[in-house]
């Protein structure tokens, strides 16, 4: 005999998922309509235009992909990206990594410009690699969840003095805890996912594809060999045709429905601004403890926050109280970060004085008891 599953009720402050609204949770058990009702093809309207809000775009072509946040990777990289054609890839932790080997996947040759993690990258550097090759298009992430570094995307338009190009943006740590300013900062393309900074559960990727975008995927030689993650066929079924690709996952976009609400009812201004204090006053609170953050402070991201393990303390077991004793659950390091940082999302409804003051405090017992020297 299986028994119903009753899950903890945990703080979820790593690198994702986020706490989900209770208002949100709510919708996933509203009664489920057939994915072509024009009820529901309502409520995907819905969602088109307040994605569209939130990535501050006008671009017709934003949706929800059916998947997380590596589907919306994948739906850019398989459609944007031709046989044998070179890609700018900047890569300075692990999901800039992802990216390169997705455009190798794909067909297309990465051209990588590099910096260490949690380090900027050089825009010169950037600029070079885009003027000796012949590529059209350059990838960047904007929150580099591996690291807690935000990377300025605007500075991509710098490059458009050498030749025009597709600017294609990983938005997925950023959306609705920063500005993302597709138009604002002339983005080509850009996904996301549901479960971060938006405060829905995991399963959706926002895409958003501008009309250069998609000019260069209609003169393609040939199809993107992606069927499921085609955006045409995506699109012919969110926009005015409805055409049937695939049975959408009706509640999840129930949920995304509402989390959208929850952040336009929010103000984006207001939600940046409670990302960028409760970010600043843990930062404080980890300093004033006499711990470090691995990113300088003109590179940090407000949502994922990334402060270095003291001298001789046991990562694994500082979570592992955390998670037993406190509920709590926080993010380890990974890649050539594994055992020195520890990951604090501070995303969505996670984004609390509250939670901020409480992490803080039992940071600061249990790393007192683990023989830690803070003040
Ligand atoms: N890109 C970044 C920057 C991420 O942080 C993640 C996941 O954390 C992904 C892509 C992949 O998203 P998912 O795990 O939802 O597939």
């Amino acid at each position: 005999m299986i028994n119903e599953f009753n899950p903890p009720q945990r703080i979820l402050l790593g690198p994702g998922p986020s706490n989900v609204e209770a208002r949100v949770l709510k919708a996933l058990q509203t009664p489920i309509l057939g994915h072509l009702d024009p009820e529901y093809l309502r409520c995907l309207g819905d969602i088109q235009k307040m994605l569209r809000a939130v990535f501050e775009t006008q671009n017709q072509v934003t949706l929800s992909i059916s998947g997380t946040g590596g589907a919306g990777m994948e739906t850019c990289i398989a459609n944007l990206v031709e046989e044998g054609e070179e890609v700018v890839t900047c890569v300075n932790g692990f999901f800039g990594q992802r990216i390169a080997e997705m455009v190798q996947r794909w067909g297309g040759t990465p051209v990588r410009v590099e910096a260490g993690w949690g380090q900027p990258l050089d825009m010169q550097q950037v600029r070079e690699a885009f003027r000796r090759s012949s590529a059209r298009i350059v990838t960047m992430v904007h929150a580099e969840t591996s690291t807690g570094m935000r990377q300025p995307i605007g500075d991509l338009q710098s490059l458009r003095d050498i030749r025009d190009a597709i600017f294609v943006v990983d938005s997925v740590t950023s959306l609705g805890a920063h500005p993302v300013s597709i138009d604002a900062n002339r983005l080509d393309a850009s996904y996301s996912c549901s479960q971060k900074g938006l405060g829905a559960p995991p399963g959706l990727a926002p895409v958003t594809f501008s009309e250069r975008a998609l000019d260069k995927i209609r003169k393609r030689k040939q199809r993107p060999k992606t069927w499921y993650l085609d955006i045409d066929l995506n699109d012919k079924y969110w926009s005015t045709d409805h055409l049937y690709h695939h049975t959408s996952p009706i509640l999840m976009n129930y949920a995304l429905r509402e989390a959208l609400a929850v952040i336009l009812e929010e103000g984006l201004p207001a939600r940046w601004e409670r990302h960028r204090s409760n970010s600043e006053a843990f930062v404080a609170g980890i300093e004033a403890m006499g711990l470090r953050m691995l990113v300088s402070p003109e590179h940090r991201l407000w949502s994922l926050n990334a402060v270095c393990i003291p001298e001789g303390i046991d990562d694994a077991r500082v979570r592992a109280r955390l998670l037993n004793e406190f509920n709590i659950e926080i993010g380890s390091g990974f890649g050539a970060l594994k055992g020195k940082v520890w990951r604090i999302g501070l995303m969505g409804s996670g984004s609390t004085r509250n939670n901020v003051l409480l992490l803080l405090e039992v940071l600061r017992k249990i790393l007192r008891e683990e023989g830690a020297r803070i003040s």
